[in-house]
């Protein structure tokens, strides 16, 4: 799995609610809902984390 440590915009660590995200969402929570419990607030995180979750649905694909 890919993960990423930091926001590339303000350096936030996201990497440990990047993970939950995943699991949570995969056990069918609504994606806002879980940024928004795990603290992160900020645009540039979210998409940080939106991104990295894309990616890999989109590589889980080839394996
Ligand atoms: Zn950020």
């Amino acid at each position: 799995m890919i993960l990423l440590i930091r926001c590339y915009s303000c350096g936030k660590v996201i990497g440990s609610a990047a993970e939950q995200f995943q699991e949570r969402v995969k056990k069918g929570e609504k994606p806002k809902e879980v940024l928004d419990s795990l603290g992160v607030s900020r645009y540039c995180c979210r998409r940080m984390i939106l991104a990295q979750f894309d990616i890999a649905e989109e590589s889980g694909r080839y394996f």
